[in-house]
């Protein structure tokens, strides 16, 4: 046994970015990992040649704490193409568009409009730390995006559009998502347009040499306090110390940082039991599930044609597309974010003629035979499934909210979906990390 200050459990950027800020502030540090590599649900890959996220990928502005780690780090953005018209494949039919909302009739348009007014205006009710403690919190969350759709009769163009959003959002249906969840996310992001545009928006750059990387500088600054295959079944804990037990061996420090999503909290067995409601949010606050899909060609051919390679699609399994190609000349990639429902159960060879045939529904034959293929089923991993993030029902954050990232003895809760700004997503778990590094310190330091 080896007596650490703290032991960090997840690396992914929350816990990565956690265990850099301790050992900056002087503290011994150890990771443990339960995956062969760090990251978590940033993970870069290869296709054609050019590194591709199958995870995280954009980032936007007001995103200051994944913008300044990557700056520190040395990792470049590069803004994401935009220019041109997008594409939308909507009730049969494909046309084109300008902006974010594609060009429908005047009546669904001013449907949309209101929808989103009234949207963000139940989120000024709300404060984003307590979103329980609102007037309207029960009320809220006693619904799902959808109930609250229905409830202000929304146009079906309107509800087919926000459940686009659910499924990029937390990778679940708007009939399984609170309507608090919903409004706290969205506000937690800044807003409808800063959460999904791309120019000023969370889409606006991406790393051409990928997010893992930043996953990896802050490791290799780790160098061996991070242990790999380290996956952690067990904590014993006490006032001042906890001892961690992974498939490494047995760790003990003063303080344990838990950096992995709520739901999998519930592979750890932690004696003695956290107090009542600690078990019961890891259980309902579960992970969504998102695939993703990219085809390379020999150039991207839809920039002749004046298109931006962006499309959306009421037809999956494909249901957004973006263009994230080198250059002009270099492969041309499409990235394709992918309804799991249905396409994660099949054989790969099933699942790259789906996703392909989506891609030509949208940017025609010229899309039928990329010279390379990949694709990433987040809900269909083996070991800490699910992904973009939690896409947490009814009733759940009025019950255990309060809980969500209150410590437990010498334990400390991290990663996105603790964050209160850009919950979800990369930036959040930046943000999470640094509050429970500081959360973490103040009380060593006591
Ligand atoms: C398809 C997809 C697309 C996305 N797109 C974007 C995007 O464009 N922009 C954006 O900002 N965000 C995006 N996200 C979300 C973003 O990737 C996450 O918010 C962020 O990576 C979460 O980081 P984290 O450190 O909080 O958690 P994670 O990355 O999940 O890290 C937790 C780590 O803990 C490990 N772990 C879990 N249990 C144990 C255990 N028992 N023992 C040891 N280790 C354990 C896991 O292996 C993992 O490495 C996307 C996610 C997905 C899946």
């Amino acid at each position: 046994m080896v007596g650490y200050d703290v032991v960090v459990i997840g690396a992914g950027f929350a816990g990565l970015v956690a265990a850099r800020e301790l050992v900056k502030d002087g503290f011994d540090v150890v990771v443990l990992e339960g995956r062969d590599r760090v990251g978590g649900r940033s993970s870069t890959a290869t296709l054609a040649g050019i590194p591709v996220d199958l995870g995280g990928t954009f980032v936007g502005p007001t995103q200051d704490a994944v913008i300044a780690l990557a700056k520190e780090l040395d990792c470049p953005t590069s803004p994401t193409y935009n220019q041109g018209s997008n594409l939308i494949r909507w009730r049969g039919k494909v046309r084109t568009y300008r902006g974010t909302i594609p060009r429908m009739s005047l009546f669904q348009l001013l449907d949309i409009g209101r929808i989103q007014w009234q949207f963000e205006r139940l989120g000024r009710a709300i404060d984003i730390t307590e979103p329980w403690a609102a007037s309207s919190a029960k009320n809220l969350d006693g619904m799902t995006l959808d109930g609250w759709l229905h409830s202000v009769r929304a146009g079906s163009s309107s509800r087919d559009l926000l459940a686009i959003m659910a499924r990029v959002t937390w990778g679940a249906e708007p009939d399984e998502v609170s309507m608090l969840h919903a409004v706290r996310y969205v506000k937690a992001a800044g807003g409808l347009d800063r959460m999904l545009d791309v120019v000023g928006g969370a889409q606006q750059d991406h790393f051409p040499g990928g997010t893992q990387q930043i996953a990896n500088k802050m490791a290799a600054e780790l160098g061996d306090r991070v242990h790999l295959r380290a996956v952690v079944s067990r904590i014993e804990w006490s006032d001042d110390a906890v001892a961690v037990a992974s498939s490494g061996g047995v760790v003990e420090a003063r303080r344990a940082i838990l950096a992995i999503p709520p739901a999998h909290r519930l592979a750890i067995d932690i004696a003695p039991s956290p107090p009542m409601g600690y078990q019961q949010l890891a259980q309902r606050w579960p992970q969504g599930a998102l695939s993703k899909a990219y085809a390379a060609y020999p150039r991207p051919f839809w920039r002749d044609q004046k298109l931006s390679g962006q499309a959306l699609s009421d037809k999956g399994p494909v249901f957004i597309t973006f263009d994230v190609s080198p250059s002009d000349d270099g492969p041309g990639i499409l990235l394709g974010f992918v309804d799991s429902r249905g396409f994660d159960a099949l054989p790969p060879e099933q699942r790259r003629k789906q996703a392909v045939a989506s891609f030509a529904a949208l940017f025609g034959p010229d899309a039928e035979n990329p010279i390379e293929y990949l694709d990433h089923c987040w809900g269909a991993e083996t070991f800490a499934p699910g992904g973009p993030t939690a896409a947490v029902p009814p009733g759940m954050w009025t019950q255990f909210g309060p809980l969500l990232r209150q410590p437990v003895g010498p334990l400390h809760w991290s990663g996105t979906e603790t964050a209160d700004e850009w919950t979800g997503f990369l930036d959040g778990a930046v943000r999470s990390g640094l509050r429970a590094a500081s959360e973490v310190a103040a009380t060593l330091r006591s």
